[in-house]
């Protein structure tokens, strides 16, 4: 269950027994708001339901809950002043941080001033301490979150020796391109390379040398591609690069240019370091393993034509 249904449900069910209590005692102001806030509420938690609107629904669910704990402060019960600590604290768990840090800034400022809910100074200052103290922690506390999920999103999408992206990552991005080639009829080409006789690195000056080869090579290959290419290691030597927009006519010579720039540019323990690629443009209809297929054998084509050269599919 998430923070927002979690919370939201909670609200709805608890806040109609209030609606129910204050109309019944009279308050009808109270009520009324009460009301106000299940059926916003109610709606917020039916937009949740759907992928296209979760994340316009997560920032009306901190808005609400926001000002409702504002007006039942101001307008109904000075015991606002305690639900207003776990609003601010929801408010950094379900609000982009900027949005979080503008709502709870407004909350806090607003019901401190307002002197009329508070027994005394003491009971003021205190209030603010606290407030301000869940707010810091809701920072500290989010961008923990967020490294932690950056360092998630890295171990489930990168080859840790390169740091290019594995075989699941570039999965994702084929398919990716594909469905944009559907859509959109954007071109995209993959070009899958393998490093000539690179055994010889491992056998002759140990596998660690290889290692350190093969990181290098990655860095030099990621500094020749635009920012929108995507680079991943399909196993061992091998690996494959994604070049988005690029179409039959201009895959020929700019890939001949990127094989001379870059076969026998990085240097072995003995030699220089060569490759061979295999290079295929996405056809209309084709799915993403076909196209990785004609690529890889075009690579095929080139080592047996000799190594150290470019072949497209
Ligand atoms: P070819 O020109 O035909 O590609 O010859 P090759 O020697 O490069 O090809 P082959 O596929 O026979 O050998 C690839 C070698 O890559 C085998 C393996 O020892 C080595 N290798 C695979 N993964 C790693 C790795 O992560 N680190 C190191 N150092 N070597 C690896
Ligand atoms: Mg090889
Ligand atoms: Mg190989």
């Amino acid at each position: 269950m998430t923070v927002m249904n979690y919370c939201g449900i909670t609200t709805v069910v608890v806040v109609t027994g209030f609606v129910f209590y204050r109309y019944f005692t009279g308050d009808t102001a109270g009520a009324l708001i009460n009301a106000f806030i299940v059926v916003m509420m109610t709606t917020v938690l039916l937009m949740g339901q759907s992928s296209r609107f979760r994340k316009a629904a997560l920032i009306l669910f901190g808005f609400i809950i926001s000002l409702s704990c504002l007006l039942s402060a101001l307008l109904v019960s000075p015991n606002g002043l305690l639900w207003a600590y776990l609003v601010l604290w929801i408010n950094f768990l379900v609000l982009p941080r900027s949005f979080a840090i503008g709502c709870n800034l407004i909350l806090t400022v607003t019901l401190t001033a307002s002197v009329g809910l508070f027994d005394s100074v003491l009971h003021q200052i205190s209030w603010l301490t606290v407030a301000v103290l869940i707010s810091g922690f809701g920072l500290v506390f989010t961008n923990q979150l967020r490294e932690q999920r950056r360092m998630l999103s890295e171990l489930a999408t990168l080859d840790p020796l390169t740091g290019a992206g594995n075989r699941r990552l570039m999965q994702h991005d084929l398919e990716k391109a594909v469905a944009e080639r559907r859509r959109s009829r954007r071109p995209a080409t993959l070009m899958v390379l393998d490093l000539d006789h690179f055994k010889r690195i491992n056998d002759t000056h140990g596998h660690e040398a290889g290692d350190k080869v093969l990181s290098e090579f990655v860095a030099v290959l990621h500094n020749a591609l635009r920012t929108e290419d995507g680079l991943y290691r399909l196993g061992g030597e091998e690996f494959v690069v994604l070049l988005r927009d690029m179409d039959a006519e201009t895959a020929k010579s700019n890939l001949d240019d990127l094989h001379r720039r870059l076969s026998g540019k990085v240097d072995g323990p003995d030699s220089p370091l060569y490759f061979s690629a295999g290079a295929a443009v996405l056809k209309n209809g084709e799915n993403w393993s076909k196209w990785l297929a004609r690529a890889d054998h075009a690579l095929y084509s080139a080592k047996r034509a000799g190594r150290n050269r470019l072949i497209i599919a």
